[in-house]
């Protein structure tokens, strides 16, 4: 408990964030909050301010409409990330990409560790940086450690989409665009990826486009 006095910066920005209603502003690449990396969370918003912040994330995700979002990308520098796909594609592009439902869930300070070898390139997209795609290359399957929004330890591998979601918003607190980590001659516009890249795989974006796979 405390008086307004005692709030960090941080508490008094979220509170600021969250005066509007809706779906939060997502920053887009250019800003430095994007590439500064995070505080761990260390209780700085208290439990009440942050259960609002993790819903305002949960709406401004689903709102976007996108599969993980990271505090920085609304501007805010703690180590939080939201996660959840309802994975609404065809059985062809589940079994290629791995791309099983994710249930919404809340990351709070994680970190993650390649769990094996293997790793897999497929188009991926960011809110920060609207209408383009690029080809990245990831672990097939992560361990990741951390805690949920109650404080309880989180130590769980992730495997398949769900992998790479989690993989791309850590990455975000870290100061990592998702394009940092790309093949560059995969970047194409959205409406590339949908009227010549929509395959399962993309094997034919690497021919078409001249770019490796793992
Ligand atoms: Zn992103």
């Amino acid at each position: 408990m405390g008086t307004p006095d005692d709030r960090t910066p941080l508490a008094e920005r979220v509170e600021q964030l969250l005066a509007v209603k809706g779906p939060l502003p997502i920053v887009a690449a250019g800003d430095p909050v994007l590439r500064a990396g995070t505080e761990p969370y260390d209780g700085q918003l208290g439990p009440e301010l942050l259960a609002r912040f993790v819903a305002a994330l949960r709406v401004t995700m689903r709102a976007a409409p996108g599969v993980g979002l990271a505090a920085p990308q609304v501007g805010i520098g703690l180590r939080i990330a939201v996660i959840e796909d309802p994975a609404p594609v065809p059985e062809e592009v589940r079994l290629a990409r791995g791309r099983v439902p994710q249930p919404f869930r809340v990351l709070v300070n994680p970190a993650y560790e390649a769990v094996g070898a293997a790793r897999t390139g497929f188009f991926e997209g960011c809110l920060s940086v609207p209408g383009y795609q690029a080809v990245v290359a990831r672990a097939v399957s992560v361990r990741v450690r951390g805690q949920d929004e109650g404080g309880r330890e989180v130590d769980e591998v992730f495997g398949g989409w769900p992998a790479r979601i989690v993989q791309h918003e850590v990455d975000h607190l870290d100061g990592t665009l998702y394009l940092d980590r790309a093949e560059l001659r995969s970047l194409s516009s959205s409406a590339a990826v949908v009227e010549r890249w929509g395959q399962a795989t993309a094997e034919g974006a690497a021919r078409g486009l001249g770019f490796s796979l793992p």
